[in-house]
Formats: C-alpha cells, sequence, structure tokens
C-alpha cells in the first residue's frame, strides 16, 4: 500500500497516544482531508474500500459512476471551483477540507522537509522495532501490518474525516517528532559506547537528516500496474533478489545491507564500524607504508590435498581421503536451473513492463529532485572547506595494464627506452637474440622517424564494431614483436620495460594523490608458470604502489590454444588458473612468490570480443570441462560460472585461513548476447560496461535494487560499440544504478596525461553532469573498488560502510548529504513497494493454510 493508503488509513487509525515509531516518521500531513479534497467522497470511500476486499484501483474505477465521480472533482480542483461536488456534512468541515487543499498543495510542491523519518539512517536499524520499511521519507509505503497492529481501528464508516481538528493533530504530530527526537539521541548513544562522554556532542538532527525537499508521490496505487501485475512481479523481483544473495554470500562477495535486510538474509556483517571521528582522528591520507610491500607474513603450511572435480577444484584433508572439505558452491545443475529462471524471467512481458515503468519513475524522479535541490547540493558542497572535485579519491575501475599509458607516453618511453638500452637484447628470433637497436633496423626505423602517428595503436572510426581489429591496436606500429617487448610480462627480459612504464604512470597516479586504479594483468590459462612468473615479474621489479591494485584478467583463447595444439581439454586452461592459487593458500612457504603477490589482487575479469557468435544458453548435461575437447570455444557463461565456482571454493578456504579473498568483476553486457548479464547478476560482484542493460529493464531494474556497481566507460563503448551520444551512463545514474567512470583503454581511447580526468571532463561537458553527480560518481567509484577497506575508510570517512547519510562524510568525499539521502530513500521506497506485496501474499498464504 502506497502513500495515499497509509496516509489514510493512519490518520483513522490514529491514536496519538501511543509513541508507535512508524507513525513518528510520518510527515505531518493530514491526508484523509487530502483524499477528500482531491477525490470525491465516492472514490475516496472506493480506495477505503481497497483496502478492505484487496480490488484494484482500476477495477474499481472501471466502475462507470465512480470515473464520473472523479472526473467532477478533478475539474472542480483544476478549475477552482466550489467544492459542492463534495456534499459534506457541514459547513465546518468544508472550511478544513479548504485548509487541507493549501495544506496539499504547499507540502506537495514545496516538499516535505519534515526531519522525521530519517530515524533508520543513524543507526543501522538502530529506531528499535521500526524496521527497514519504517525509516521512509514522507511516508511513503509504510509497513501497513506494523500501523494495523499497534493501533485500535477507529474506522466507522466507509469514510471518514479526522476526529480531531486539524491544529489537534498538528500539535500531536509535533509532540510524535519531538519524542522521536529523543529516542533516536537516545539510540545514538546506546550504540556509540565508545565515544568517550567528554566528546559527546549535544544530539543534532542534521546528523540524520538532510533537509531537502523531497518528492513523494501520494495515491493508492503508485506503481501504476493492477495489483495482480504488481504481486506477480513482486514474488518474481524478490526471488531474484534471493537467488543473487545466495550466490553473493557462498562466495564471500559483497551484497548491499539494505537490501539484504529486506531479505531479512541472517548472516551477519563483519564490518565493524567506528564512530564518528573528526579529520584530526582519523585522516583523510592513509598512512604510508613505511616497509616493503613484498614483506609479508607466511602462514604455515597445511599439506591438503587439491583436485578437480568436475572442473572444480576441491580441498581433500589428505591424498587418500574422498571427503572434501565441507566448503559450499553452486553445482553446475543448480546454476543451469538458476539461470533458466532468470532467462525466462527477464523475457516475462508483464514484469518488463512493471520495471520498465519503476525505471521510468526513477529516472523522473531524479529530475524533479535535481529541480528541486541543485542550489541546496551545491550550497552544501560550498560549505565544505578545502574539498573539492580535484582532491577527492576516484578509482579507475576498469583499465588494462598493458593500455594504461596513453600513446605519447608510449611513444616517448620507446624513444627513451632505444636512446639508453640499445644494445640490450630484447628477444630471440629464429634462435638469434636480436638487440633493441636491431629490432628497429629489422623495421628500417630510427628514434627520429618514430611519431604517435606511427605508432598507430588509437582506436578510430575504423574500429566500430570491430573488435578485432581493436585488438590489433594493441601492438605498436602494427608490429607484435613490439607489443611482446614493451607491453608484456613474460618475455626475454621477463618483462622489465612493462614493469618500467607501469611505475612511471603509477608516479603519475601519486603525483596526482588522489587517482587509484585497478588495473588488469593476463594471465592466460596457457602454462601452469604463469602465476610464478606474473609474482615475479612484480616483486623483482618492484611494481607496487599503494595507488594501484591487481585485477586478474582471463581471456576467453580455449579455441586458439586448441586449434594451435596447446592444449588437449578446457580443463587445462582451469588447472593452469586455478590450481596455482590453491595451491599457494595450502602450501604458502612453497609458493612465497605467489603468496605475497595475491595480498595485492583484487579478483578476476574475464575479457574477450562479447559479440563473438556463441550458444548463451546450455543445460545440465553439457559436456565438463575435462571432456570440452571440441576446438568450439565454450559459451560465456560456461567460462564464467567455472571462474565462479572456483573461486568460490578458493575464497572459502582463504577466508578460513585468513588470507584476503577475491572477487568476480568480469567484462560484462558490452555487447553480444543479454544472458551474459544474467551471469553477471547470479555471480559477479560488479561488472564492466552493462551496455545492454538498456535493453532489458528487468535485469536494469535488478541492478539497481541490488546496487550492483557498473564500471562504464563512454569513450572505450564511442570507438567500439557505441555512440557517445546514445550511451546509456546519464540514464543509469539518474536512475540511481551504481555506476563509476573508468578509462579502460587509455592508450586506445585518451589523449592527455589525465586519462581518467579526460574521462570525466567529457562526461560532464556532454552530459552537464554537475559537481555533485560528479562527485557521486567519483564516491561510487571508492565504494565499488577492491581496495582494502581501511584505506576506504580514510578516503570515505570511517563509517562509510553505514548506510545512508549516516555513511557520507562530505568533508571527504563532497557529496552533500542530500544526494545520499535521496538516492538512500529512493532504494528504500523501491524495495519496500516490492517486500510490502509479498510480505502481504505471504501473511494471505499463511492465513489460508
Ligand atoms: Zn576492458
Amino acid at each position: 500500500m502506497s502513500a495515499r493508503g497509509v496516509l489514510l488509513k493512519c490518520d483513522m487509525n490514529s491514536s496519538f497516544d501511543q509513541p508507535d515509531p512508524a507513525i513518528m516518521s510520518m510527515s505531518p500531513r493530514s491526508p484523509a482531508i487530502l483524499l477528500n479534497d482531491f477525490f470525491s467522497p465516492e472514490v475516496a470511500a472506493a480506495m477505503i474500500m481497497i483496502r478492505h476486499d484487496s480490488r484494484t484501483l482500476l477495477q474499481v474505477l472501471e466502475d462507470q459512476k465512480l470515473m464520473e465521480a472523479m472526473k467532477q472533482s478533478r475539474l472542480a480542483l483544476e478549475g477552482r471551483a466550489s467544492f459542492a461536488p463534495l456534499a459534506l456534512d457541514d459547513a465546518d468541515e468544508l472550511g478544513t477540507a479548504k485548509e487541507g487543499e493549501e495544506d496539499y498543495k504547499r507540502r506537495t510542491i514545496q516538499g516535505n522537509e519534515s526531519p522525521a523519518g530519517h530515524a533508520g539512517a543513524g543507526g543501522g536499524g538502530g529506531g528499535g522495532g521500526v524496521g527497514p520499511a519504517g525509516v521512509l521519507s514522507g511516508a511513503l509505503s509504510l509497513s501497513q501490518e506494523d500501523i494495523v497492529g499497534v493501533l485500535p481501528n477507529e474506522i466507522s464508516a466507509p469514510y471518514e474525516v479526522p476526529q480531531f481538528p486539524i491544529e489537534q493533530i498538528e500539535k500531536k504530530l509535533q509532540l510524535q517528532r519531538q519524542l522521536n527526537a529523543k529516542v533516536m539521541e537516545q539510540d545514538r548513544h546506546s550504540i556509540a559506547p565508545e565515544v568517550h562522554p567528554d566528546e559527546q556532542l549535544p544530539f543534532d538532527e542534521h546528523d540524520f537528516v538532510a533537509h531537502f525537499q523531497r518528492v513523494s508521490i501520494s495515491g493508492e496505487d503508485t506503481s501504476g500496474v493492477p495489483l495482480d501485475d504488481l504481486e506477480r512481479a513482486s514474488t518474481l523481483l524478490v526471488k531474484a533478489l534471493e537467488l543473487r544473495e545466495k550466490y553473493m554470500r557462498n562466495s564471500h562477495q559483497a551484497f548491499p545491507q539494505t537490501t539484504a535486510r529486506f531479505l531479512k538474509s541472517t548472516h551477519s556483517s563483519t564490518i565493524t564500524h567506528q564512530e564518528r571521528k573528526s579529520i584530526a582522528d582519523h585522516p583523510v591520507n592513509p598512512p604510508q607504508s613505511t616497509q616493503s610491500p613484498w614483506v609479508v607474513e607466511i602462514p604455515e603450511d597445511l599439506n591438503y590435498s587439491i583436485r578437480p572435480v568436475h572442473g572444480v577444484f576441491e580441498v581433500f584433508p589428505t591424498a587418500e581421503s574422498t571427503e572434501p572439505l565441507p566448503y559450499q558452491y553452486t553445482r553446475l545443475p543448480d546454476f543451469v536451473q538458476d539461470m533458466q529462471m532468470m532467462c525466462s524471467m527477464i523475457a516475462d512481458g508483464p514484469l518488463k513492463s512493471f520495471c520498465y515503468r519503476r525505471l521510468s519513475y526513477l529516472y523522473s524522479k531524479f529530475q524533479l529532485h535535481v529541480l528541486l535541490n541543485e542550489l541546496r547540493e551545491l550550497a552544501s558542497q560550498k560549505a565544505v572547506p578545502h574539498r573539492d572535485f580535484y582532491n577527492i579519491r576516484k578509482v579507475d575501475t576498469h583499465i588494462h595494464a598493458a593500455s594504461c599509458m596513453n600513446q605519447k607516453h608510449l611513444l616517448r618511453f620507446i624513444k627513451k627506452t632505444l636512446k639508453n638500452s640499445a644494445d640490450e637484447v630484447v628477444t630471440v628470433t629464429k634462435g638469434t637474440p636480436m638487440t633493441l637497436a636491431q629490432v628497429f633496423q629489422s623495421m628500417n626505423l630510427t628514434t627520429y622517424d618514430l611519431t604517435v602517428d606511427m605508432l598507430d595503436v588509437h582506436a578510430d572510426r575504423n574500429t566500430f564494431h570491430r573488435f578485432d581489429k581493436f585488438n590489433a591496436k594493441y601492438n605498436p606500429i602494427g608490429e607484435s614483436r613490439l607489443r611482446e617487448v614493451f607491453l608484456k610480462t613474460d618475455n626475454y627480459l621477463n618483462g622489465k620495460y612493462f614493469a618500467n612504464i607501469i611505475k612511471e604512470v603509477a608516479s603519475d597516479f601519486e603525483e596526482s594523490k588522489y587517482q587509484n586504479a585497478e588495473l588488469r594483468l593476463s594471465i592466460y590459462g596457457k602454462s601452469p608458470d604463469e602465476w610464478y612468473k606474473l609474482a615475479k615479474w612484480a616483486i623483482d621489479g618492484n611494481v607496487y604502489s599503494d595507488n594501484i591494485r591487481w585485477l586478474i584478467q582471463i581471456p576467453r583463447l580455449y579455441d586458439i590454444f586448441k586449434t594451435n595444439q596447446l592444449m588437449s581439454s578446457f580443463q587445462q586452461i582451469l588447472d593452469n588458473v586455478f590450481k596455482p592459487l590453491f595451491e599457494a593458500t595450502n602450501n604458502p612457504s612453497k609458493h612465497p612468490e605467489i603468496h605475497t603477490f595475491l595480498q595485492y589482487v583484487i579478483g578476476f575479469d574475464s575479457v574477450d570480443d562479447e559479440s563473438k557468435p556463441e550458444n548463451p544458453l546450455f543445460d545440465g548435461d553439457v559436456t565438463p570441462p575435462a571432456d570440452w575437447t571440441d576446438v568450439e570455444n565454450p559459451p560465456y557463461a560456461y567460462y564464467i560460472y567455472y571462474m565462479y565456482a572456483n573461486m568460490t571454493v578458493l575464497n572459502h578456504f582463504r577466508a578460513a585461513r585468513g588470507m584476503n579473498t577475491f572477487v568476480l568483476r568480469p567484462h560484462c553486457g558490452e555487447a553480444g548476447p543479454v544472458q551474459h548479464l544474467v551471469c553477471g547478476y547470479l555471480m559477479a560482484e560488479n561488472i564492466s560496461h552493462g551496455l545492454l542493460l538498456r535493453k532489458v529493464p528487468v535485469l536494469q531494474y535488478l541492478y539497481y535494487l541490488a546496487q550492483i556497481g557498473i564500471a562504464m566507460s563512454p569513450l572505450s563503448n564511442n570507438s567500439l560499440f557505441l555512440n557517445y551520444d546514445r550511451n546509456p551512463f546519464p540514464e543509469y545514474l539518474a536512475r540511481g544504478l551504481v555506476v563509476s567512470l573508468s578509462t579502460d583503454d587509455p592508450l586506445q581511447f585518451h589523449y592527455t596525461k589525465e586519462p581518467l580526468m579526460e574521462e570525466y571532463s567529457i562526461a560532464a561537458q556532454v552530459w552537464k553532469l554537475s559537481s555533485c553527480d560528479m562527485c557521486e560518481l567519483a564516491r561510487n567509484s571508492v565504494l565499488m573498488s577492491g581496495f582494502p577497506h581501511k584505506m576506504k575508510q580514510h578516503w570515505l570517512g570511517p563509517n562509510y560502510t553505514r548506510e545512508g547519510v549516516a555513511g557520507n562524510d562530505i568533508t571527504r568525499t563532497n557529496v552533500p548529504d542530500i544526494r545520499v539521502a535521496f538516492r538512500y530513500e529512493s532504494l528504500l521506497d523501491e524495495l519496500a513497494n516490492i517486500f510490502k506485496v509479498n510480505n502481504e501474499q505471504k501473511m494471505q498464504y499463511a492465513s489460508q493454510q
């Protein structure tokens, strides 16, 4: 039940003697009056009836008489005509109704500035039984049962005027608000035991509530679809959210607390909050690491036995044992079933309409929010000393190491190396060693000839929809030999030049101080010693920076390896990618390099051309990896599933040993079938690109509800798959999806020394992003990144994991509380909208049985 219904009801039920938190969190309107002045008594009566016999508004409105009545009352309202059709009982109430009209207009147009309604943000459910729905602002979508259960039913007629004069109600509400503030204060103290009594600040409601103009929708059927459709949509969406929650929980990946609370998931979060600290207590800059990053404690060896079972590695206590340690992961048949369920769900007509409507609503709501609050947002940003867009932390959430420098930088680096190390042997061709000078001689080139044009690494018009041509751009001057010498970790010089150029990029990041990046390094799964070589490359070359973390990208190249007879089955890729990780977790002292390197690895990425033709769906009896000996490449879902399943067991194993765990963050939905996005929805903590979500409203809505991070790179898309002006990025941002801006490949797409700033800058120009939008994007990028919790606490504030405003520290993020409150309340609204119907349904079933 939504605002109008709730308001109406609580008014009818209100006995204000009892401080009910749900009531307290509502805005002080007098809704029954509103209802009566907006609709005729007949319609109002019908609306009340709806609550009783669960008829939908549409069904009721089919009644011609009511339609007529409604039209009349609308006309009356629009034309400022008399309220005669209302046929109120006496003149006194007519007066009240008019007052109510004024009241309504004032509040609806100006927005609701009631400070109540945001108590929940303060303490993560500290509101004492308010429940998730209770914290909604503007009384949107309150939990009906809470109110009904607590308050005596005072309805005597189908419709009713308030029992108390309006002034009295206002007075009582005022009292409630004061009580509410007291309760909040108590809560605040009860959850903040570590604050020294001397430091206790007087209670300030600004801590909890951003004063801004809220957009609230009132009325019975605010979802805009018939109740049946809403119920159905709600059931399906809740099911889908439960699925994702299960996959994330199993694999030690993050799931947002807010949504989890609605799902009533039982697992408790392990993150400890620190009570509000000032910048002096908790500086914005994390302490500089003093010792070498490569000095790491090595835990003792376990000598477990590790074997793949149906393509997934399992840990056995001994070599003889047949029973693996109980590290749960989703089995293939279950995954196939979930996948099929999700795929039929995203094709479901009524659900599509429902999600499309919700997304459109969210979009419009944001536009209104900006219209009403833009100046306030800006003012609160101006009020923060020192902080602005340039000195807030940003993370480039999607960038490949081999192309993290821009073309000019690479050119300069090549020229410099050619000048300083001309006689260094860099490669062996057909058994003969070649120096760098000889390599260039063989191409008839001197330092003087080299230009950016000649390098020819930049994407251009010819790469649009040609991923093959784009891939070829990774070869400077079209020579794969130069790529091997300069841009690979595993070559004759053991990636010396590559390490040097990455360190140059890293020092640029350190110089700019506020920019960070998650660079993708490749593990191909071609040979078992790739991990060892990569770890050695990083440690020997001392490729480390506080501003950089690694993601491991696994290209989907089985078909090429198979064609070149480098391997026999798909299982071999899995062996080469995952066995070294299990071994290093099992016996770290035997693999100290890998163990050490893994401290700075966040997770896995899956890369390649998504638009390659494939059969996106497979069934439960698909060929297992050990028997996949075909030349044909397995589909995307197959790759992702086996990465996910192996990573899940690995994470259990590592978590049990107190080591860091990994996340899955694949390229997903850049092109190709939309089923890739279903894989991402089920198994990935967050994804890169997500362009195709624009075609699948159901998934897009689910990505919103589950707050799945999407690293978007509009400039990359512009060169490869989608023109800049058609990019869905601004819509995603408006709707509240967790999007961030990233560069993908500065070597191919960017011109300046600060490619991430270039990305922000162009987006801001083209889409007219406000300073608040930009800061929100930067905050999103830190939130979705894999940088350590401790660092994020310095960057975003010690309490950044809290929900809503309590998690925001404008002195660090430069994001106004207003924006954070708007996002949080909107999410709560959506979730409450879905879960309310779902819970009602459950209760109905329960009562029938
Ligand atoms: Zn990429």
